[in-house]
């Protein structure tokens, strides 16, 4: 039986005001094994109503409150890990020993922030003129909109609800509708813990309901994971109101790989940066670039590695690759792969992959490129499929300009065992995280987030909360004097 999903508006589950739902696919085998409420601006309409209702109060409960609500909310979250998990690979095809990290990645970062729910500190600052007093206070915005996009949709959420929360927001969360049902559970569990109604709404749908929640009068913040062009309408409707937004639009990162690297750990890396999650990440290492002398040598163990993925049901944790997460991405991915041959030497994959037991799977074979053409459209376009481009370089300068040489720039991974090399690449790679002898490398105290057109605003880390507060002055003339109304006064 198909599993029915409920938005949660104003501390209740509850359907779409139209009736309407839609179905979710599981992409390993084509078949709808969810019904989602096809959320109506109607719906947005009374979820910010709630949001604004329930802000002023969940802005003026103590920290220490916020935080107890948030730690057990991780506690259930830790608690229902499993169900989660299978329900997240089930939805967009995630291999479950990711699904299952990724459930504590996001009990991990609620109990980082829920203990800085009660340290909001502002500061007290000492004037010229000592007879005036000077400090701040961090407020909450009010209503913040959260939108993520379907590859991660409670890691996602995990990097936004958690600092919203602590600094005094409410929230109305959007998960795509190609993996909308771990995002309302979420949402119930939220209510099971005993969050006030209001604090935290879940409303499902599509674009429209982005449309309208984006644009919408009672929000006060926006945080939005997705690609650009959903990206530049959320900016816009941003802008026509003036509400702050942190943006994540993924990346196109390079991995760089020296010679004198431990090429047996690089090459885990390169594999790990690109076929992990089948490519669907913002921070995917999609463009490989490799020193001369061992260019051919890494080819062929990346390749190697490449043709051994084990490609299955996602659910199975002997999986290490799943589909790709709905059929949309898989036609693109397929249409991006049709330029292959003329962008380089395509050495393994090139196309669908078939998989035994799943005829009907969304499945695209780990596909390696090399001697790419930088200028290429693979060389530059987001895949966001299990894609790699490698690249051969001569020197540190050539690595550093072919790395920086993309209009994005999320991330980038450097091996070598050369530490001012490795000094130097972090300095000057245009990113905003940059990983040495790792990849893929996360943690809920280390902001993260892009530069370039990867977007703007930090995700965890302390970094974080700032996005979610503004910062109020507040002076207090402790003199008796009459002042002159004509002069500013200092
Ligand atoms: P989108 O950017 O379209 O979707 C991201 C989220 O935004 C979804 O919840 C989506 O809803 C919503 N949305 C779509 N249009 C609007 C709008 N006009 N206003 C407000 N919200 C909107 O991503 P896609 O899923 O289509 O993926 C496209 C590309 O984005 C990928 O190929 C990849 O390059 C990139 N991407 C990057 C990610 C990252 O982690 N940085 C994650 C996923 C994708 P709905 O899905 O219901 O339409």
């Amino acid at each position: 039986m198909a599993y029915s999903a409920s938005m949660i508006i104003d501390g209740s589950a509850v359907g779409s005001s139209s009736g309407d739902t839609f179905e979710s696919v599981n992409p390993f085998d084509s078949e709808v094994w969810a019904t989602v409420p096809a959320g109506t601006a109607t719906d947005v309409d009374a979820a910010v109503g709630a949001a604004r209702a329930a802000a002023k109060s969940w802005g003026r409960t103590p920290g220490v409150e916020r935080g107890r609500l948030m730690r057990a909310l991780g506690e259930a979250i830790r608690r229902d890990a499993e169900q989660l998990a299978q329900w997240e690979s089930t939805d967009n095809g995630k291999v479950i020993r990711e699904t299952r990290t990724q459930m504590q990645f996001l009990a991990r970062n609620l109990d980082f922030f829920a203990g800085s729910a009660d340290k909001l500190f502002g500061s007290s600052i000492p004037l010229d003129n000592p007879r005036i007093l000077d400090y701040t206070v961090r407020r909450p915005y009010g209503v913040a909109a959260l939108i993520t996009a379907w590859n991660s949709p409670l890691a996602l959420l995990g990097n936004k609800l958690p600092p919203a929360l602590a600094a005094g927001n409410t929230v109305v969360i959007k998960p795509s509708e190609h993996a909308s049902v771990t995002t309302t559970e979420l949402g119930r569990l939220a209510l099971e813990v005993g969050f006030p109604p209001g604090v935290v709404n879940v409303v499902t749908g599509d674009s429209v309901v982005g449309e309208a929640l984006t644009s919408h009068p009672g929000v006060d913040k926006i945080s939005f994971t997705g690609g650009g062009p959903a990206g530049r309408r959320v900016a816009e409707n941003a802008a026509a109101r003036f509400v702050p937004v942190t943006l994540e639009l993924g990346g196109k990162s390079p991995n760089i790989i020296f010679a004198d690297a431990d090429l047996e750990r690089a090459v885990a890396g390169a594999v790990s940066g690109i076929f992990a999650a089948a490519g669907q990440t913002c921070i995917a290492g999609s463009r490989l670039l490799v020193e001369r002398p061992v260019y051919e040598q890494v080819i062929d163990a990346v390749a190697q590695r490449a043709r051994a993925i084990r490609l299955g049901d996602p659910r199975d944790p002997a999986t290490q690759m799943g589909p790709v997460a709905n059929e949309p991405q898989f036609e693109r991915i397929a249409r991006l792969l049709e330029s292959a041959g003329s962008a380089g030497r395509v050495v393994t994959g090139g196309g669908a992959a078939h998989v035994s037991g799943a005829p009907k799977g969304f499945f695209v074979e780990p596909t390696v490129i090399a001697d790419v053409d930088p200028a290429s459209t693979i060389a530059r376009e987001e895949i966001f499929g299990p894609v790699l481009s490698i690249m051969p370089f001569d020197s540190d300068d050539e690595a550093i300009e072919r790395a920086n040489d993309s209009e994005q720039g999320l991330a980038g991974g450097v091996w070598t065992r050369d530490l001012n090399r490795a000094l130097r690449m972090a300095d000057e790679l245009e990113a905003g995280v940059v990983w040495v002898n790792t990849y893929r490398t996360s943690a809920a105290q280390a902001p993260f987030g892009g530069t370039k057109r990867s977007g703007y605003g930090r995700e965890r880390g302390i970094e974080a909360l700032d996005d979610y507060l503004f910062t109020k002055n507040i002076m207090i003339d402790t003199s008796d004097e009459v002042r002159d109304p004509f002069m500013i006064r200092t």
